[in-house]
């Protein structure tokens, strides 16, 4: 592997330089103001980049998976019902979490490749009369099948049903690279990472619990320690954490928030989605499909590209290793072999995108797909041209 290419695997992403430096701190005094003065305004900052007016923020030494146990622990109690679609490996990781702390889990199995069926969601939640359901756990962002689903649309099916259920979202490789609307979407709790849209090294757990999560807290009774939100807000509270924090990279956050507000958020959306939809049309141009079925599902984070029948897709991933010292995202759990992954989020240009699909196109062929060599590229070329031509004229106006 060569430390100067850039990754194209969905998380960790590439770290810009001015937060891997911000990461590099001389220590400081945790207890101390100085402290202070770095963890008020990094919460303030993922408040903004949740698009919430109100989320409790707190930010964990852990990593989206201590996300997951954090949101789950500090509302649930021990055999409460909660609802989720298993569309991939990351949802079926949280539902394996769930069922190991005693939760009885209703799933929705879901094709993978496909978006969290809200339609169905509506029914299930319509039929619970009793209200037995306690939480509806949804991810926002399949990494596994680059599947994106409408959290909007399920938090419109919960008020048809006219259900009470707290709305918990993995939002680990969207937020801060694709839309999340914390506010807009009534969402409960978000979850995410450091090392993804934050464009920071792995040590972090981020999420933001609405009003209403922060009320259950209370009742929830399954266990929790570590993840308890309450001792974590009475630290805040002096400028500490009830533990030691991660200060360097609290720093890092920091900065790395403050990055993506000053890029304009929905500016950073569009350079995703841009920089998405030239990937996906290199792999039009390359006659490869992705494993996301429709327009409407294909993540602008992630892609993962089904490779012919009988080729085996992890070979692509080994071989730009070994040849090109390039990193590329193997598949996971029931693609695993059939597709592979080129990851296109956080800190990304489009320059950098055309190193990454020309790589895969070097692979291809070396490994004897027939790929012509250039053909991806042209297509990401004309997609990156169109935007860039659209951006200088509505800069010229
Ligand atoms: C990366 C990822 C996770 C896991 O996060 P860790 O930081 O590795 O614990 C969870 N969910 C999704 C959607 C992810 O992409």
């Amino acid at each position: 592997m060569s430390f100067q290419n850039p990754v194209f695997i969905p998380g960790p992403t590439n770290i810009p330089e001015v937060v891997r430096k911000a990461c590099d701190m001389p220590t400081v005094d945790h207890r101390s103001p100085i402290f202070g003065r770095i963890l008020h305004p990094a919460r303030a900052n993922v408040q903004k980049v949740l698009k919430s007016d109100s989320a409790h923020v707190f930010i964990f030494p852990s990593t989206g998976t201590g996300g997951w146990e954090t949101a789950i622990t500090n509302t649930l109690s021990p055999g409460d019902t909660v609802l989720i679609a298993r569309n991939g490996m990351f949802s079926h990781r949280w539902i394996d979490m769930c069922q190991r702390f005693g939760l009885d889990v209703q799933v929705v199995e879901t094709p993978w490749g496909h978006g969290i069926p809200a339609d169905r969601f509506e029914e299930i939640l319509t039929g619970d009369k009793g209200k037995a359901i306690k939480a509806v756990l949804a991810t926002h962002n399949e990494t596994a099948t680059g599947v994106v689903s409408d959290i909007g649309a399920i938090r419109r099916a919960m008020d048809a049903a006219d259900h009470p259920a707290l709305l918990l979202v993995d939002g680990v490789s969207s937020i801060g690279s694709m839309d999340f609307q914390f506010d807009a979407w009534g969402v409960d709790v978000a979850v995410t990472g450091s090392q993804k849209g934050f464009m920071l090294p792995a040590g972090l757990a981020i999420v933001g619990f609405s009003d209403k999560a922060r009320g259950s807290v209370e009742m929830a009774q399954l266990k929790r320690t570590f993840f308890d939100i309450r001792d974590m807000e009475k630290a805040y509270a002096n400028n500490a954490y009830p533990y030691t924090p991660a200060v360097g990279l609290m720093n890092g956050l920091l900065i790395s928030s403050h990055m993506l507000l000053d890029e304009g958020l929905d500016n950073v959306f569009a350079r995703h989605r841009r920089i998405a939809s030239g990937v996906r049309a290199a792999v039009a141009a390359w006659g490869l499909n992705l494993c996301a079925v429709s327009d409407d599902v294909q993540s602008d984070t992630v892609s993962a590209i089904v490779t012919p029948e009988g080729f085996n897709a992890t070979d692509i991933v080994t071989h730009a290793a070994d040849a090109y010292g390039v990193a590329f995202g193997v598949g996971l759990g029931e693609v695993a072999g059939k597709v592979f992954r080129i990851g296109h989020l956080g800190s990304l240009t489009d320059v950098m995108t055309l190193s990454g699909i020309a790589t895969a196109e070097m692979c291809m062929a070396d490994l004897g797909l027939d790929i012509p060599l250039g053909s991806g590229v042209a297509a990401a070329q004309k997609a990156f041209m169109v935007g860039a031509n659209a951006k200088m004229k509505a800069a010229a106006q």
